[in-house]
Order: structure tokens, then sequence, then C-alpha cells
């Protein structure tokens, strides 16, 4: 089966949230912060580190740009001027935080 792949990209201003829908169809909203936290890149999680791991931003988190890198990932620049992390469809699908997927593994 094919990985799902992010079809549409909105954010949300007000909410401070962005929108992504998937090619099955799934949809989810990711907080600013939340997807500032998780960013992956080795400066925010240390290089070598085995597992993502959460860092709480500090502040106010805005989206300032989001870019579509190769065919595989996204790229989020943040108001706090960080913007060197590659979000892979498959860690943000993996890090979806509607009640579907926080509930555990789906199927
Ligand atoms: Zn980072
Ligand atoms: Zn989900």
């Amino acid at each position: 089966m094919d990985e799902p792949i992010p079809l549409e990209v909105r954010r949300l201003p007000e909410q401070r949230r962005l929108r992504l829908t998937w090619s099955d169809g799934h949809v989810g909203e990711y907080d600013y912060r939340y997807l500032r936290g998780w960013c992956p890149c080795a400066f925010c999680q240390g290089h070598g580190a085995l597992a993502l791991s959460f860092h709480e931003p500090a502040g106010e988190i805005d989206l300032a740009a989001v870019e579509v890198v190769g065919q595989y990932a996204l790229g989020f620049r943040f108001s706090d001027g960080h913007g060197s992390g590659i979000y892979r469809f498959d860690l943000l699908r993996r890090l979806c935080p509607c009640p579907r997927c926080a509930s555990g593994p789906v199927g």
C-alpha cells in the first residue's frame, strides 16, 4: 500500500494551526507550537539522537512559510526564525494529533 501523502496544506492563522488533508482522506490539524517542538533537525534534537523528542518552544510560535521539499517532505519556517527542519510525510503522519491517531496505532 502506498504511503499517504498530504494533498492539501492549509494554514489556519486564527487557530495557529496547520491542516493537512491526506491522500487517504485523513485530516489532521497541527498546532504551530507542536510542529515547532517536534522539529527533527539536528540542532533541535541533538546530534546522534536516536529517537525524536518534543522540545517545548519558548513563547508564541507562528508559521511564516511552508515549502514542499522534493516529493517526500515539508519544510516549515517559524516566526522565531528557525527553518531548518525537514518534516518527512511519514513523520508528519506519525505526529498527527487527531483523536484517531492519538489513541494508538491504527490497524
Ligand atoms: Zn530544528
Ligand atoms: Zn490523525
